[in-house]
Parts: C-alpha cells; sequence; structure tokens
C-alpha cells in the first residue's frame, strides 16, 4: 500500500484546523502511520522544497514555513497520494473546489494550510526527509471493513 506525506502549514496550526484535518484522512479510511509537531528550520524548510528554489517566491514560502510549528503526518492507504490530494484541492484556494480542504479554508497561496506530496516517488523522499527515524506498523482492526 502506499504511504503520503502530508503536513499541516504554520496557519493550519494557529487557525486550530489541526482536527479538522486530521479528520477528513481519517474518517476516508487512511491509516495513520506517523504524526509529530516540528518547529521547521529554515534548511529543513529549504530541503523540503528545494525544487523550488528557483522560484521567486522561494524566500517567502521558506519563512512561511518556519513562522511556527507544523503538524507532520504520513497516511497510508490505496492510491493514498492521488486521493490526497484531492481532499487537499488544487494549490490556490481561489481555485480549489467546495468541500476540498484548501477550497473550504483559506483564500491566498502562501497561506494554503496543507502540503501533500504530488507523486509516489517525492512522497518517499519527503517521508525520508520529515520521519528519518520511521513510522509506526501496526495492524487496523477495521481492514476488512474498508477494502474488498
Ligand atoms: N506557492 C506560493 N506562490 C505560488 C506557488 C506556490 O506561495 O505562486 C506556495 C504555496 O504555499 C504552495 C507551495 O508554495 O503550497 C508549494 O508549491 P507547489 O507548486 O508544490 O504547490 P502544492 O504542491 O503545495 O499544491
Ligand atoms: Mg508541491
Amino acid at each position: 500500500m502506499e504511504q503520503t506525506y502530508i503536513m499541516i502549514k504554520p496557519d493550519g496550526v494557529q487557525r486550530g484546523l489541526v482536527g479538522a484535518i486530521i479528520a477528513r484522512f481519517e474518517t476516508k479510511g487512511f491509516y495513520l502511520r506517523g504524526m509529530k509537531m516540528m518547529s521547521v528550520t529554515k534548511e529543513h524548510a529549504e530541503k523540503h522544497y528545494a525544487d523550488l528554489s528557483s522560484k521567486p517566491f522561494f524566500g517567502d514560502l521558506v519563512d512561511y514555513m518556519c513562522s511556527g510549528p507544523v503538524v507532520c503526518m504520513v497516511w497510508e492507504g490505496k492510491e493514498v497520494v492521488k486521493t490526497g490530494r484531492k481532499i487537499i484541492g488544487a494549490t490556490n484556494p481561489l481555485a480549489s473546489e467546495p468541500g476540498t480542504i484548501r477550497g473550504d479554508y483559506c483564500i491566498e497561496l502562501g497561506r494554503n494550510v496543507i502540503h501533500g506530496s504530488d507523486a509516489v516517488d517525492s512522497a518517499k523522499h519527503e517521508i525520508g526527509l520529515w520521519f528519518p527515524e520511521g513510522v509506526s506498523e501496526y495492524a487496523h482492526t477495521a481492514h476488512a471493513w474498508i477494502y474488498e
């Protein structure tokens, strides 16, 4: 089964959206494999967003990610990377459909409350970067009620 890296950004934490965001992944049927709160260093934020280092907004993005603690999570399930991105919505919250996290909870690109890996490969890379200690493997008692 696939895993994805989901992170509630500093604005999501400050605005009290942690519970609501977790609930969307949890009630869908995905399994929580790792979760922690972290203050992000500039170096770590730059590593996470290394692909975007040439973009004009890179400096503001790194400042945003370091402006308060984030909540880091690993979620697991069938096609969780793609489905996670659907649950999150489009990068620009004003283009995100109502019913998605960004569509429901935010307005601006640089305050879009959540990160989610965009592909299986980047998810593996990001999980390694944020959870070098590894994640929790445990049996889910509801498994047979979620999967055929
Ligand atoms: N971002 C921004 N301005 C832009 C594009 C992106 O501030 O013009 C920020 C935004 O917070 C976004 C993050 O940079 O979530 C990473 O950009 P990416 O294109 O990877 O979007 P995502 O994968 O988060 O949807
Ligand atoms: Mg991205």
